[in-house]
């Protein structure tokens, strides 16, 4: 394809996808493919002689659009949201044209640059403390994670290395293994399931503590387990807390358990991957109070800030402390300008090597909506969780399982887990709306999660009713199972 077929082609890949958002409403919200559906479909092996751009454009509707879960139609209420938007679009493909690499400073010095200054005005819009940011001298600083996941395992294995150091220095003796052996990191029972993980892939053992009835840790939980772990000769070194847990949005007590990390010499990480976005708001800031705590924050624009993915943002206290754990300088990676202290290599602050130019989707996204458009649109959504939540609240045969704070209603069917599971079988099969379960402790329970950029409450109406027509079919069934047994 050459620059003059890439113009046509390009143009009409913008109608596709306009029209493709614009009409997304009238395409289910899930398929009807079953496993394996798709190799049948296209040839087993790549084409020896090139293809035209029309055989391949004529295979999207064929081959790809009966697969795809349209995250983006407003009858997608599960998970969370995903973040998408016009000149989210239009950055992605300039950082495709670019291409480039920003492993370094030298290796294309505007991606480095940008995405230090916007890491700095993202935590001034959601109104992280100063100490997070980079400025011109501080000693923190931000950096685009491509997940949540990443960013959690970044902290802790910082974390790791910080303590391992520090206990070497004491005493020359200790190896490594020794020390890693004893470590112990810990979430709550209400962390999302990357924060295990992060764990497993770390080889640090993790604990999860129990959270109060609102689904939220609590420093006397956090003290209680350090106290009896100390005992046992274990090393803390790591709480990973969560503002809006994947399960119910419950917000961590930070003004309780980050005074206990500090006390302790534990590292407190923030996952608010859901929830940061929210702080954009100032009358949501009261939900991350004691944020000064912590040691790392984390949140994805990708999930609630209009931001396609990949984008999540991770800022440090201490830039060194990561940068001092994962510093690797091979010669083929050195250049002139390196030592002149004013340059930041990302490659040390992440796992991968190699990076994309993502900062571009949050400068074009920041300026497109201002700080006033995308806080109205996380105002929006919030309106249409406390809409949502009202019409189960005035419905008897429901009860509300959660605090609803932000986008996210937990609701449930009176009665038992089966009945719920049923309810929920009858509402993915008629694939009208999509949503996804829950447990809260031994509870079955509904997610109703407010997602795409243009779901209005006419949808919020639609999927309530929807709701409670399948309830009416499946409560007068298991009348009729009743009374034939
Ligand atoms: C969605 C979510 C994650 C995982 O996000 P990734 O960016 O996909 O890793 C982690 N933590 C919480 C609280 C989440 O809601």
């Amino acid at each position: 394809m050459n620059a003059s077929e890439f113009r046509k082609r390009g143009k009409d890949m913008v109608d596709y996808v306009a029209d493709y958002l614009e009409q997304i409403e009238s395409r289910q919200v899930f398929p009807d493919v079953e496993p394996g559906y798709l190799r049948p479909l296209i040839p087993d092996s790549a084409p020896e002689e090139g293809e035209t751009y029309e055989d391949i454009i004529k295979d999207v509707e064929r081959v790809i659009m009966p697969g795809v879960t349209h995250w983006h139609s407003p009858y997608f209420f599960a998970y969370f949201p995903t973040g998408n938007s016009y000149p989210a679009l239009l950055a992605d493909m300039l950082c495709g044209a670019i291409g480039c690499i920003g492993f370094s400073w030298a290796s294309s010095p505007a991606c480095t640059e940008l995405e230090t200054v916007m890491l700095d005005w993202l935590g001034k819009m959601i109104g992280l403390p100063e100490q997070f940011l980079a400025g011109n001298k501080g000693e923190g600083g931000g950096v685009i994670q491509g997940t949540a996941s990443e960013a959690t395992l970044m902290a802790l294995l910082a974390a790791r290395t910080k303590v391992t150091r520090r206990l070497q220095a004491e005493n020359p003796k200790l190896t490594e293994a020794e020390i890693v052996s004893r470590m112990v990191a810990y979430s709550s029972d209400q962390a999302h399931s990357s924060v295990e993980r992060a764990g497993l892939i770390s080889g640090v053992r993790m604990k999860k503590i129990p959270s109060d009835e609102k689904f939220v840790a609590r420093g006397q939980a956090l003290k209680k387990a350090l106290e009896e772990d100390k005992a046992e000769g274990l090393i803390p070194i790591f709480f990973c807390a969560t503002l809006g847990t994947t399960n119910s949005c419950a917000f961590d007590n930070l003004m309780e358990l980050g005074p206990v990390c500090n006390a302790e010499n534990i590292w407190m990480h923030i996952d608010a991957a859901y929830a940061g976005s929210a702080f954009i708001c100032p009358e949501f800031r009261y939900l991350m109070e004691g944020v000064e705590f912590a040691d790392s924050f984390n949140f994805n624009p990708h999930k609630w800030l209009l931001v396609n993915f990949d984008c999540s943002a991770f800022w440090v206290k201490k830039r060194s402390d990561l940068i001092g754990a994962f510093k690797m300088d091979p010669v083929y990676l050195q250049y002139d300008q390196q030592e002149s202290g004013l340059v930041t290599d990302y490659r040390h602050w992440q796992i991968p090597l190699g990076r994309r130019f993502r900062s571009l989707k949050l400068w074009f996204v920041f300026r497109i909506y201002g700080v006033k458009g995308l806080q109205a649109h996380i105002r929006k959504h919030v309106g249409l969780a406390h809409e949502f939540l009202e019409c189960v609240k005035k419905d008897e045969l429901f009860e509300i399982c959660a605090p609803v704070i932000l986008g996210l209603v937990c609701f449930r069917l009176k009665g038992s887990n089966e009945l719920n599971k049923a309810l929920l079988q009858k509402i993915n099969h008629s694939k009208k709306i999509h949503i996804v379960p829950c447990c809260l402790g031994d509870t079955f329970v509904l997610r109703f999660a407010v997602c795409a950029r243009t779901v209005e409450s006419s949808h919020v109406q639609f999927a309530w009713k929807h709701i409670k027509e399948l309830t009416t079919e499946l409560l007068n069934n298991e009348k009729q199972q009743k009374t034939q047994n």
